[in-house]
């Protein structure tokens, strides 16, 4: 018997996850929200949107940021194209992010996540070097907001990313666990990667996915929480080993499709639901 309020990945603008009122309909009292774009992250548009949320009654645990000219098309260009390892876009992105975490800040939330990208494997690097560098220059302007941030897993191995977060050395550093993205992306079977990230595991994404026939390859499939390769009683077990306390979030994003969206939703919710009463 466990208890983890549940959560739902959303946005306030276009785009991802679900609307406003499916939360209420589904009962769910906390969300990720995606950050919004450039053109609504105003101090009046934040103080806009925390009245909002206020009013709603939900509590956003965590802003995820994203970055223009990212693309998941395939494992190569999420490779070339996302986070803060690209060069081309990195000190923008930055500065982008820096404005992301003011926003959180202004919106009374006290973390923000993202993907980093794909991180080295080669720790002797001077890629690697630098983008412990750049890690640590984000971290520190947002502990001084009392932010704490928190990478997306998936991108690479457990204990390559274990490393990297130690190698940082941040205290306000953590891990946004998303079991599915260990498989979709082929870094290694969630579980004992939610065992080895466990201390630095603040906030997770309950998503599922099916392996490729060519992980890290090409693209594992997402599927509806319950039919994919992630075993969520196990999966709940083990944050109940971590001592894990922070929400069950889940994340399904096909806005395309708001109605099936919202019944995998609703399944997602009573999956979860009858698995923490057993
Ligand atoms: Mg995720």
């Amino acid at each position: 018997m466990f208890g983890w309020p549940l959560g739902v990945f959303t946005s306030l603008d276009e785009g991802l996850g679900i609307h406003f009122d499916v939360l209420a309909k589904l009962a769910i009292p906390t969300i990720h929200l995606h950050a919004p774009s450039a053109a609504h992250r105003s101090a009046a548009e934040a103080a806009r949107a925390a009245d909002e949320l206020r009013r709603l009654n939900v509590e956003v645990t965590c802003v995820f940021a994203g970055f223009v000219g990212e693309s998941y098309t395939d494992i190569p260009t999420v490779e070339r194209t996302v986070g803060l390892v690209p060069m081309e876009t990195r000190r923008e992105r930055v500065s982008e992010l820096k404005e992301i975490a003011n926003y959180t800040a202004q919106i009374g939330v006290h973390a923000v996540g993202l993907h980093l990208g794909f991180v080295s494997h080669d720790t002797q690097s001077g890629e690697y070097q630098e983008l412990l560098d750049v890690t640590r220059d984000v971290c520190d302007y947002c502990g001084v907001k009392e932010l704490a941030v928190h990478l997306e897993t998936g991108q690479e191995p457990a204990e390559l990313l274990e490393e990297f977060l130690t190698d940082v050395e941040r205290p306000n550093l953590y891990v946004n666990f998303d079991p599915a993205n260990m498989i979709l992306y082929g870094c290694g079977e969630p579980i004992p990667a939610l065992k080895r990230l466990g201390r630095f595991v603040r906030s997770v994404h309950c998503k599922d996915a099916k392996w490729s026939k060519k992980p890290g390859k090409t693209w594992g499939t997402e599927m509806p929480l319950g039919a994919g390769d992630v075993n969520f009683a196990e999966f709940l077990a083990t944050l109940a080993e971590i001592r894990y306390a922070g929400p069950l979030t889940i994340e399904r994003e096909i806005p395309q499709e708001p109605e099936r969206q919202e019944q995998e939703i609703r399944h997602a919710v009573n999956l979860l639901n009858r698995l923490m009463q057993a």
